[in-house]
């Protein structure tokens, strides 16, 4: 059953996931070459500590740590541990905070070092397919539609959607209805209404699209071994019309990056 939410309860989830936001936005000054991923978790989860929230990942499920680490070809839930980072590495950064009882979780593929120009033009598509999906989230549109804009996107350019995983439904647990595939087909699926929110996470390979789990009972991989992206937003329905409640600002801003590219999912006040 799809959880709508009110006008409150979604800036209360803004809240939650603006503290993803700024935690990301901390690890981006951190990732760099001979960081270890377990050091990063420790930060971040200090951080949102510190930020009066939970982390939202740290005994879900299970899962041991705050944040989902996952290097090259591992595409989600890799677990952090005490091995550097690398020159040429490239690590997804996924995470979670509840916070007034709401959960955000957002997610973002960081380069460590210079990396290779076809792994960062995965990422740059990869991102882009991420906004083409958020822009069929809107009153009216289906579930198709967004995996649909995704998948075109990715495809065109060779790569490989991961069907396994998908995006989902977020409020007071971190995965509602409905599921949020990253493929699909155009007017198929679950109907868009005011006041639904989801977390848009598109994981693309590089190659196939086929994957593997490790015994970890965790870390995704790709069956090829070649790298894997992931960026995930958390938007909310207002208006008839997609409004972002997750930024990537934080993240621009420590890096020095200029981007106009959230400026058309903003919220109308802001
Ligand atoms: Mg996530
Ligand atoms: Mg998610």
């Amino acid at each position: 059953m799809i959880k709508i939410k009110t006008l409150e309860e979604i800036e209360l989830m803004r809240e939650s996931a603006l503290i993803v936001s700024k935690t990301l936005g901390m690890l981006a000054k951190e990732v760099k070459p001979g960081v270890t991923t377990l050091y990063l978790d420790k930060l971040a989860e200090e951080f949102i500590r510190d930020h009066q929230a939970i982390p939202g990942f740290l005994g879900l499920y299970d899962f041991p740590n705050t944040l989902c680490m996952s290097p090259n070809a591992q595409v989600v839930h890799g677990i952090p541990n005490d091995k550097p980072l690398k020159d040429g590495d490239i690590i997804s950064i996924d995470c979670g905070a509840l916070k007034n009882g709401f959960y955000g979780d957002h997610a973002y593929t960081f380069e460590v070092g210079n990396v290779h120009e076809e792994t960062k033009k995965l990422l740059k598509v990869t991102k882009e397919s991420l906004y083409k999906g958020i822009r069929e989230f809107k009153v009216g549109n289906r579930v198709g539609d967004v995996g649909f804009a995704i998948q075109n996107h990715c495809e065109k350019h060779g790569y490989g959607i991961v069907r396994e995983l998908v995006g989902h439904g977020l409020g007071r647990e971190m995965h509602e209805d409905p599921e949020m595939p990253n493929y699909g087909r155009r007017g198929r699926g679950k109907k868009f209404t005011e006041g639904m929110v989801v977390a848009i996470e598109p994981m693309v390979n590089l190659g196939t699209h086929r994957i593997n789990q490790l015994n970890d009972g965790w870390t995704i991989l790709t069956k090829d071994g070649k790298p894997s992206a992931h960026f995930e937003h958390d938007v909310a329905i207002v208006n008839g019309k997609p409004e972002l409640l997750s930024t990537f600002k934080y993240i621009y801003e420590a890096l020095g990056i200029e981007s106009d590219e959230e400026d058309e999912f903003k919220h109308s006040t802001l």
